[in-house]
This record gives structure tokens, C-alpha cells and sequence, in this order.
């Protein structure tokens, strides 16, 4: 069987070998990294919905589970996981059928500062967001948001995420040459980061 909405197990350096679920169209994403290694978005979108039929995914899930061995399922793949209106449903699901597997979310971390999306994953293992800029200009820069996102929205988010979720908290930064690595977006994210 050729899977649509899971990929791997791949290796990860941080998680172990990591089962991958992929819930949106190829490069849908709330951001449009210079870095992305998808290359640019295609459908650049805040809109939250059921991208792919949960159904599927969760059947694909059973039989991938059955076949392969890993240690952790990651939420990532083509664009934000976040923008997928049934995550804290699945996750739920996931949980519930697999107690012993790990669950963790690889997030650009838009919405958290919205109360009800923080809920939605409060029952993920292993939450890795990531914030490459110190200064809302280098945000802008690298990570080509949405209009509709701000940065110091995704920064409150962050560290309300840091105040009420009780599992591993992993955040990522992606320095790159010339632009984020100057003394004030590094002094920007240290301060953040304290
Ligand atoms: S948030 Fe992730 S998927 Fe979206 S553009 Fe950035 S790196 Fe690519």
C-alpha cells in the first residue's frame, strides 16, 4: 500500500525515528520560509479547515503503526500542521487508540495565542516550535507570514504554550548567514528565550 498521509519512519536527531503525518496540500502554510526545504508556498492561507478527509489519515495511520517501528508520531510534512482544523480531534483519537506512542507537533506556532488552539494540543508528548527571528523586521523577512499573522502574537503564544503545557518543550531556531545572525536578533531571541 502507497501512503498519502504518512510518510517515513525517518530518522530525527532529537526524536528518534519519527513517523511522520502529513495533513495539508503541498506547500499550504501561514508562512513562506526563505529556508523551507519544500521551496516556495504555493497557497499561502490562515484559513483553518479540514485539508485532508481525517478518516483517511487516521485509517492510513493504523496500518502504518501495524508495519513499522519508531518511537515517536510527528505532526509535520507540507506545510503547518496548525492550519488543519481537526488536529486537537486527532491527536485526541491517536491518544486514545495508541496510549504508548509518543505524539509531538514541529509548529511555526501561529494561533497560540488564541486560548482554544492551545487546548486543542495539551495532550501532544513533545511540542517543537520554531522562532528564527530576534526583531519583528527579521520575522518578516524569514518567515514571509500571512498578513494576518503577527509576530507578537506568535511570541505571546509561545510563552503561554512555555506557562501551561506540561510536556517537552523544544525550541528550534534556524540561524541563517546574514540575516538573523547579527547581534541584535540574537540578543532579541536570548532575551525572548529568558
Ligand atoms: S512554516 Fe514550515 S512548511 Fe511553512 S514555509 Fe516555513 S518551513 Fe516551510
Amino acid at each position: 500500500m502507497k501512503f498519502k498521509y504518512i510518510y517515513g519512519p525517518v530518522n530525527s536527531r532529537r526524536f528518534g525515528k519519527s513517523l511522520g503525518i502529513d495533513l495539508l496540500p503541498f506547500k499550504t502554510c501561514n508562512f513562506n520560509c526563505v529556508f523551507c526545504q519544500l521551496g516556495r508556498t504555493h497557497r499561502l492561507t490562515n484559513e483553518r479547515k479540514e485539508y485532508v478527509p481525517f478518516n483517511d489519515v487516521i485509517k492510513e495511520l493504523k496500518i502504518a503503526v501495524k508495519r513499522f517501528e519508531f518511537d515517536v508520531i510527528t505532526f509535520s510534512g507540507s506545510g503547518e500542521p496548525l492550519l488543519y482544523s481537526r488536529l486537537g480531534e486527532m491527536v485526541d483519537l491517536i491518544k486514545n487508540i495508541f496510549p504508548d506512542k509518543k505524539l509531538c507537533l514541529l509548529t511555526h506556532a501561529p494561533f497560540l495565542h488564541k486560548k482554544e488552539i492551545r487546548k486543542e494540543i495539551q495532550n501532544i508528548d513533545i511540542f517543537s516550535p520554531s522562532l528564527d527571528a530576534g526583531t519583528e523586521e527579521t520575522f518578516l523577512k524569514i518567515n514571509r507570514p500571512h498578513p494576518e499573522i503577527k509576530f507578537e502574537e506568535i511570541k505571546e503564544g509561545l510563552l503561554k504554550m512555555r506557562e501551561e503545557f506540561k510536556g517537552e518543550y523544544y525550541l528550534e531556531i534556524m540561524y541563517i548567514e546574514d540575516i538573523n545572525d547579527d547581534e541584535k536578533n540574537i540578543k532579541g531571541l536570548k532575551k525572548f528565550i529568558e
